[in-house]
This record gives structure tokens, C-alpha cells and sequence, in this order.
């Protein structure tokens, strides 16, 4: 059933109507109770006695109440960064992280798609989980209600969350309708209210549902490459198994839209990908792609092998990117101290 929070507002006018409503008292009953819902912050009944009788009735009829999905922990890093710990209604459990960059011009809400993930990278905690349900696009969503109402009273100065990436917990393209409706909700400018632009998908590289994320999803991608090889990337990521780097590229290739880049997220482990052949071996494959490089400092994760590198090998890598031409960036850890970052995600409740 639809709800203010996971169904996007123009597929609830368009519901409206078929249930009676004329088109502006649809786009009105609408525009009411997302305002109610993501503006004022109002309960459900709140936000239902603001109609009109008529539309009231409507509403009753074809729409739920959000879900019951409420932030069971917070755990604050040093660095500020802020890990929501979030339980859904049937008591699982998914975390959110709200990152204010230390630049202080942007805060960044991170949100999970799933209750752990099915691709089981080795880098990663969430992978240790394996895969137990998807969430439903009203529990992504409401993950950036959720930290809104967090962040505005412990804020200050900084800005409000204006930012989000799905690097959570799961695969996105794996839950690709609910994250498809979660981020129509979180844009639209009567419900979340974020640019478009502001919002990234991030992908293991699940490239055959490439065309589908293009034709569902306005946001920016991401993918998480993490190896200049075939054989290095199939060890950590077993996705690439099935979807080898020259067969991802291709798909990178021929279905980013045209006014679009793609973000290549590259996590250096101490050792194992940070050599000066692997950046030659990086430029090769990026070569022909309309890409920006994000180097990620890699976190203490479940395999033990891949290890913190130290910043002169991170700083290397990057100066011969940079002279490759390539458009790359050093990416710092945030919450690192409250597992926070980037593979750390793991949802258990310590209390
Ligand atoms: S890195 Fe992403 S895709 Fe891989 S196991 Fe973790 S959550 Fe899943």
C-alpha cells in the first residue's frame, strides 16, 4: 500500500485521482500531507486531519501510515561523525551515518538498502551478514527523516544534510524498485526535497542492471572497483565472477547517459593494490570512460590481510593519477573509531 514516505508523490496524485479526487484536489491533498510529513515533522493523524473531508476519506482508503522505523543507538566519532543505528518494524536492523565534512560545506547522510548484503565482499562487514530481506522504499526513506530530525538540534553551524549516498548496508541495484521509488521521494520538492544531483547510487557493479537503474533512477552512480585486475577483484569482490572488469567497463560504456559520469571508487588496501603498476593498470581501465576516482583509505574490516596503507603510498597513487590525468580524489575515513566508515557497517546494537 502507498505512503507519504515511500511512494513517490506524483504515482500518489496520480492514485488520487483514480479514486475520485479532480486532478487539483489531488495535487493539493498531496502537496498537504507531504508538507505535514517532511516539513513539519507531524504524525500520520496529524497529518491526515489537515484534509478535507473528501480527501481525508481518500487518503484513508489507498495510503498507510509510514512505517514504525525509529533510531534505536547513536554512536558520535571523534571526528563528529554521527551512526544511526535504525530498527524497522519487524526488529531488524540497518544503519545510517550522517557525515559532516571537516570543510564544513556539505553534511552527507549515508543510508542502507538492504539488511545485509547477498555480494559478500571480503572487505566488508555487512557482507559477513549475508543477504536478509530488502528494505522497502518507505525504510530507506525514512532514513532521511529520521537523521533530519537527529541532525537539526545537534547541528550548530553546520549545514543541514543536503547529501545522500546509498553506501549502506547492501547492494542498491539488487533492491533496484525500492530504491528507485525511495529516491524519487527523497527529490521530489514537495516530499525530501534534494537535487538530484546530490544523490548517489553506489553499486558493487551489477552491470546487466545497468539499463534498468538509467531508466528508473535520476541520480548520480557509483561504482566500487577496489581492484585494477580481474584476478585481484574476483579474491575480494565475488561479483566478478560473473561480471569481469572488461565487461563492466563496456556496460559503463554504453548505457551512462550522455550528460552523466560515472564515480569509480577505488578502496586502497596496504600492499595489495597501491603499487605504482597497479595506478598504470587503474589509468588503462579508466581510460575512455567519462569517470571521477574517489581513493578510499581503506578501514580495519573482517579480512585481516587487507590492511590501513600508510598516506605516502595513498598521496603516490594519487599524484600519478593525477599526472595520468585522471580527475581523482583522496577520500579520509569518517566514524572509523565508531565503525562507521566505509566496509565497518554491521548493525548490532551493543545495549
Ligand atoms: S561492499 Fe557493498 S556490495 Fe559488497 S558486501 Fe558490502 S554492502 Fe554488499
Amino acid at each position: 500500500m502507498a505512503s507519504i514516505v515511500g511512494t513517490p508523490p506524483v504515482r500518489l496524485r496520480a492514485l488520487f485521482q483514480d479514486a475520485g479526487l479532480r486532478p487539483h484536489q489531488a495535487r493539493l491533498a498531496v502537496h498537504a500531507l507531504a508538507t505535514s510529513t517532511w516539513r513539519k515533522g507531524l504524525s500520520w493523524p496529524d497529518a491526515l486531519a489537515r484534509l478535507g473531508r473528501q480527501a481525508r476519506a481518500v487518503a484513508e482508503a489507498v495510503m498507510q501510515a509510514p512505517p514504525g522505523v525509529v533510531v534505536r543507538q547513536v554512536a558520535v566519532a571523534a571526528d563528529g561523525t554521527r551512526k544511526l543505528l535504525v530498527a524497522l518494524p519487524d526488529g531488524a536492523l540497518v544503519e545510517s551515518v550522517v557525515i559532516a565534512a571537516t570543510d564544513g560545506d556539505r553534511t552527507t547522510l549515508c543510508v542502507s538498502s538492504q539488511v545485509g548484503c547477498g555480494r559478500r565482499c571480503t572487505f566488508c562487514e555487512t557482507g559477513r551478514l549475508g543477504l536478509v530481506r530488502n528494505l522497502e522504499s518507505s525504510e530507506i526513506a525514512a532514513q532521511l527523516l529520521l537523521a533530519r530530525a537527529h541532525w537539526e538540534p545537534v547541528r550548530g553551524a553546520r549545514p543541514p544534510i543536503r547529501n545522500v549516498v546509498f553506501m549502506g548496508m547492501g547492494e542498491p541495484l539488487d533492491n533496484l524498485d525500492a530504491v528507485a521509488d525511495a529516491v524519487a521521494v527523497m527529490t521530489d520538492p514537495v516530499a525530501g526535497g534534494l537535487s538530484w544531483r546530490h544523490v548517489t547510487v553506489s553499486t558493487v557493479g551489477v552491470a546487466w542492471k545497468l539499463p534498468d537503474f538509467f531508466a528508473k533512477v535520476r541520480a548520480n552512480l557509483a561504482v566500487s572497483l577496489n581492484a585494477p585486475d580481474d584476478d585481484r577483484r574476483a579474491r575480494w569482490m565475488p561479483i566478478n565472477s560473473r561480471c569481469d572488469l572488461a565487461s563492466l567497463k563496456a556496460a559503463l560504456q554504453q548505457h551512462l547517459p550522455a550528460d552523466r559520469d560515472v564515480l569509480v571508487e577505488y578502496i586502497v588496501f596496504d600492499g595489495h593494490n597501491d603499487r605504482d603498476a597497479d595506478a598504470d593498470l587503474l589509468i588503462r581501465w579508466l581510460g575512455g570512460l567519462p569517470a571521477r576516482l574517489n581513493l578510499i583509505v581503506a578501514n580495519p574490516g573482517p579480512d585481516r590481510h587487507l590492511r590501513t596503507p600508510t598516506m605516502d603510498r595513498v598521496r603516490a597513487l594519487h599524484q600519478r593519477l593525477l599526472a595520468a590525468g585522471i580527475r581523482a580524489m583522496v577520500r579520509h575515513p569518517h566514524g572509523r573509531d565508531i565503525g562507521g566508515a566505509c566496509g565497518q557497517l554491521a548493525a548490532s546494537a551493543t545495549a
